[in-house]
């Protein structure tokens, strides 16, 4: 490993995988980190997984090997298993490699860092058995570990939907769908369909799933709210309501379960673009923090660009086509490539891009994530790590605080070892609500190094 390139990637999902590969292909010198083996959340563990996992994973997920197998024979660097766990605004970039720990510096970054799932805070969201439907795949892909007993998937968002049908090709039963989405989503996205039919194959992947679920007679739970889950030591049981809109009444429902997957869909990871000093706008339709960038990915941080999901969540087919297109562009600045050539390249990428967005305001507002579930009661634990609950957090607001990190010196909620992961977003939506400000006005918890947990012995082992 040397200690300067001209390009560091960071993030070995399809924007990194593509903007590495395009930017070695254009004559850069580049590396690229990840804590994984490449591939991202979309393509995780491609390389390993066996030829007939492709009738549970779908071939969606082994499109990814081609991209993987693009940037291992472009020349480019690959630092795998490494961490990014320290990152200035002068770039200097901390690495945990096998336990030690090595400083590197790049003339130019790009950060294509992914997105998280959004936390979905609920009565019980903190008991054993109950996981995030992320978590859940991630098992699937890189073990092959699919839930014992009785299953209940909750939320909304294509993963949820998607993970439902992998389990079924998987031969995993479910008991129970609870979409918690409820059915005026679907007149409030109406709206965009039209637009969403140039990527008509997205609205058909969306069809079969459903299909499949509607075939396995999976009972699917609609317009449900107050769901929590129950049990003493562990999860014993799904509970929520139901209103049955004709009559008006309302339903309790419970279901008897050991494993509860949730989701609520996915939100930019801004950590590290934040500690390079990016600018970032608030997205309010998909209630999500994003990186202000140009066509070409440039920041506001003249060295650094930001490609994939960490910059707005957009899917992994617009994700790779964004990582290109910084290549193309930090190909013309650094002088590899004429303007002429970057252009011709990124016209066919720019149409490519334009189709693969075409999808997103229709799902957007089709799975926007609950209010319930972003502005919980009182009584649910926000910060699982340093044990803190909503009401705490009210009251940290009524005692003055203005903005997450004044909670965070009075309550010690997003101090814990996720580094505020789990409760960034539910504390500025508790707080802006509370105020009556605006999210950009209550704006996000200030990130500090270490971004991962590193023991002193690795951080003196240079
Ligand atoms: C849990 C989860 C599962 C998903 N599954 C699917 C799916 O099955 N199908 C689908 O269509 N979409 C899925 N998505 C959405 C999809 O992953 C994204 O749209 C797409 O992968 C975005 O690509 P990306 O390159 O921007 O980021 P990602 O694919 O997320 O890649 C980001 C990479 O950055 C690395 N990274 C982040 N921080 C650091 C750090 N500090 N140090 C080192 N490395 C770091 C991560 O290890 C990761 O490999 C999923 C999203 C999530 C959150």
């Amino acid at each position: 490993m040397k200690s300067h390139y001209e390009v560091l990637v960071i993030g070995g999902g399809p924007a990194g995988l593509a903007a590495a590969a395009e930017a070695s292909r254009v004559g850069l010198e580049v590396a690229l980190v990840d804590e994984q083996a490449p591939g991202g959340q979309i393509y995780r563990n491609v390389s390993e997984a066996k030829n007939g996992a492709v009738n549970y994973l779908g071939r969606d997920y082994f499109r990814g090997q081609k991209l993987v197998n693009e940037f291992l024979n472009s020349g480019a660097t690959f630092l795998n298993d490494a961490s990014v766990w320290y990152l200035d605004e002068r770039l200097e970039t901390g690495l945990l490699i096998d336990g030690s720990s090595h400083f590197i510096t790049a003339e130019r970054l790009i950060l294509a860092t992914g997105a998280q799932e959004r936390p979905m805070p609920l009565p019980g969201w903190h008991l054993p058995g109950v996981m995030t439907a992320g978590a859940g795949q991630i098992l699937l892909k890189s073990a092959g570990i699919v839930p014992d007993g009785r299953l209940v998937l909750a939320g909304s968002g294509p993963l949820l939907l998607l993970l439902a049908w992998q389990y079924l090709q998987a031969g995993v039963k479910i008991e129970a769908l609870v979409d918690t989405a409820p059915d005026s989503r679907f007149f409030e996205a109406i709206s965009s369909l039209p637009r969403a039919l140039a990527a008509v194959d997205y609205l058909f992947k969306g069809l079969t799933f459903m299909r499949a679920i509607r075939k396995a007679r999976i009972p699917v739970y609609k317009n449900v709210y107050g769901l929590r889950a129950e049990g003493d030591e562990s999860l014993e049981s799904v509970c929520f309501n139901l209103t049955r809109s004709r009559a008006g009444n309302r339903i309790k429902v419970k279901i008897e379960a050991d494993t509860l997957m949730l989701h609520q869909g996915v939100i930019s990871n801004i950590r590290l673009p934040l500690a390079a000093g990016c600018n970032l706008v608030w997205d309010a339709l998909q209630q999500n923090w994003k990186v202000r960038k140009d066509k070409w990915g440039q920041t506001s941080v003249k060295q650094v660009m930001v490609a994939g999901d960490c910059a707005g969540v957009v899917g992994a087919r617009a994700a790779e086509l964004q990582g290109r297109l910084c290549a193309l562009q930090l190909g013309y600045e650094l002088r590899a490539i004429g303007p002429g050539q970057r252009d011709r390249s990124a016209q066919q990428l720019n149409r490519s891009l334009n189709r693969h967005l075409s999808i997103r305001t229709f799902i957007d507002k089709l799975y926007a994530p609950g209010r319930a579930y972003q502005l919980p009661d009182d009584e649910t634990l926000v910060c699982r790590c340093e044990e803190v609950n909503a009401g705490q957090v009210r009251q940290a607001v009524r005692m003055g605080c203005v903005g997450p990190n004044q909670v965070k010196a009075f309550t010690r909620c997003g101090m814990g070892p996720c580094q505020g992961c789990l409760c960034g977003s539910t504390v500025a939506a508790l707080v802006a609500d509370e105020t009556g400000a605006s999210m950009e006005q209550v704006g996000y918890f200030r990130v500090r190094p270490p971004f991962k947990p590193i023991t002193l012995g690795e951080l003196a082992n240079t």
